[in-house]
């Protein structure tokens, strides 16, 4: 039977490009492509952007006169026809200023657009010090860094990734727990007048998420990455191979949700049985500490990163509980996600296998087999340096956009 009222207009999915296709949409797209590495010739540009041959051979030619691609040598071509030329993205063409902040240190790097790493150093960067100082201290050493790459070539952006939630779109954290003194800082403002170009501001487990999935296999989406670190927390790269914020950015916060058979114990965001309260690196530490008769345990993550690369008891018994609860949020977001890799990372996957086997046996438990029939579960294949790819990632994508393209003039 027919509803009795009649339904109101509803919308139909459209392909993004419709009508016509400008030119920095044309350059924006020939050029990604180059970076992506899918095609490195005029003649592979035309079939993988859907453009008529004349059209990119316009924008490619654009693009080397501007300095953004260069003659990367020759590639052979099939048949008679002589050698293509090879394109890539010109070094000279702009720098990107990464930082991926933890907790208590930083990742700060300079690339190139062609992604080569000129400068990177790991620098001690206390965010509970409020956003001043830690800020100060990024800006400094971000400028050393510059210094060491080659000379006169522009920033073009800077990519930070912070340890909480962050609004994008304003350039602000949002209430961040661990980041007292941070909530609505104006850090992508500051960073934009710092070094004059505009800024990505990210999660920090959003930046590892979208690096892991860029640096597998195209069909390792959807990714779901879970940190356990200082925190706990997630992030989602889609189908499309880019990352899920929710309508807040919010998404993949999941820190702070209780899962079956957590104890009460409390945690920094007000609540109690929060799974980063009872089942992050810090918490397992602590309990560490509470459970060494002597008192000779402080209850540190280092320690407890020692104790199980020595494969202590207590200490591999109370990671393997912490793996159980973790166990049972990442079984829910298997089924609600339904991802083709569940990465797991921060300090603890890397002390030691303990965290992975007692999460792998939960959820294939748990999780029903359509959903884990073809899912891999591992350790993140790129460590601690996940959130720099992300960054980088972020980063010349960034420059690459179509926004910003027609501003490339290499040296400008
Ligand atoms: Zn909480």
């Amino acid at each position: 039977m027919l509803p009795s009222a009649p339904l109101p207009p509803l919308r139909m999915s459209a392909p993004a490009l419709t009508g016509r296709i400008d030119s920095a949409i044309t350059l924006s797209t020939v050029a990604r492509l180059v970076a992506s590495g899918t095609a490195v010739s005029k003649a592979d540009l035309a079939p993988a952007a859907g453009l008529a041959r004349t059209t990119v051979s316009t924008a490619v030619d654009e693009l080397l006169a501007r300095g953004v691609l260069r003659q990367d040598g020759t590639r052979p071509t099939a048949g008679r026809g002589r050698p293509a030329d090879r394109l890539a993205l010109a070094p000279r063409g702009g720098h990107v200023l990464l930082a991926d902040v933890g907790a208590r240190g930083a990742h700060l790097a300079v690339v190139d657009l062609s992604q080569q790493i000129l400068a990177h150093a790991h620098v001690d960067v206390d965010v509970t010090a409020g956003p001043d100082a830690a800020l100060a201290t990024i800006e400094s050493r971000l400028t050393e860094l510059r210094a060491k790459a080659p000379d006169g070539v522009p920033a073009r952006a800077v990519v930070i990734g912070l340890p909480g939630p962050v609004d994008g779109h304003l350039g602000i954290p949002v209430r961040p727990p661990i980041m007292p003194g941070w909530h609505a800082y104006p850090v992508s403002v500051r960073l934009q007048q710092t070094f004059d170009c505009p800024v990505v501001l990210e999660n920090d487990v959003n930046l590892r998420a979208l690096g892991e999935a860029r640096a597998l296999p195209a069909d390792q989406v959807p990714l779901l990455f879970v940190k356990v670190g200082t925190g706990i927390g997630g992030g989602l790269v889609t189908s499309e191979g880019v990352l899920h914020h929710g309508a807040d950015g919010a998404a993949g916060d999941i820190g702070h949700v209780r899962v079956r058979g957590a104890p009460d114990d409390a945690c920094v965001c007000g609540n109690v049985g929060c799974i980063e309260a009872v089942a992050s690196a810090a918490a397992v530490a602590r309990k560490l500490g509470s459970a060494s008769a002597t008192g000779s345990i402080t209850g540190s993550i280092a320690e407890l990163r020692g104790l199980l690369g020595r494969g202590d008891a207590t200490a591999v018994g109370l990671v393997r509980e912490a793996a159980g609860l973790i166990g049972e949020l990442v079984a829910t977001l298997v089924h609600f996600y339904n991802p083709a890799r569940v990465t797991l990372g921060g300090s603890l996957t890397a002390a030691s296998d303990e965290l992975l086997a007692g999460v792998r046996s939960v959820v294939y438990q748990r999780a029903l087999p359509l959903a884990t029939r073809n899912l891999v579960l591992t350790n993140s294949v790129l460590g601690e340096y996940a959130g720099l790819a992300g960054a980088i990632v972020l980063g010349i994508e960034r420059v690459l956009s179509a926004e910003s393209i027609d501003t490339l003039t290499a040296g400008r």
